[in-house]
């Protein structure tokens, strides 16, 4: 079962939760039955506080799972963590389809508007009903606004959307 999770799965988790340390995390935990927070800490070398951050953001969608128990000696409570591997698959394939859903939305709204842009770098395309109201003037630099060809992008878009819907089996 763990073994089905790859670096790219990995790396697709931790862009998910926008955490570049979590694939380090998620690592050390891929290849420990159950292990603590502390261990984890002191194995990937990340600050405790960041590693308990990220173990309970992953709580939050079920990746892991958390048993508490009490420190016999010092009476605290001592946290273990397991990765929920099957649990995994399963988050990276809604994130993989919101990230189709608003891939769709930004191909119908490039197919739908026409775009006009002063071609200056930093400034912004500007759809042809805004471009209208502007007199055709960039509101930033002030320099003229001319049809932007969106071909490649739409190109782009549909193959990106083609690919995901592959990997989805739709
Ligand atoms: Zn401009």
């Amino acid at each position: 079962m763990l073994s089905t999770i790859n670096d790219a799965a990995l790396t697709k988790v931790a862009e998910a939760l926008g955490e570049e340390e979590a694939v380090k995390l998620i690592e050390i935990l891929k290849n420990s039955e159950e292990t603590t927070d502390d261990v984890i800490a002191n194995d990937a070398g990340i600050r405790l506080n960041t590693v308990r951050k990220i173990l309970y953001k992953l709580y939050d969608h079920s990746l892991v799972s958390l048993r508490r128990t009490r420190d016999p000696k010092t009476g605290w409570f001592i946290f273990h963590w397991k990765l929920q591997p099957d649990q995994l698959d399963g988050f990276i394939l809604s994130q993989k389809r919101r990230v189709l859903e608003k891939l769709n939305i930004r191909l119908e709204y490039e197919k739908n508007h026409d775009f006009f842009y002063c071609y200056t770098p930093g400034c912004r395309r500007i759809p042809f009903e805004d471009a209208v109201e502007l007199v055709f003037r960039c509101p930033t630099c002030g320099k003229p606004l001319m049809h932007y060809d969106n071909d490649k992008m739409v190109q782009a878009l549909t193959k990106k959307v083609e690919q995901l819907r592959k990997e989805l089996g739709e």
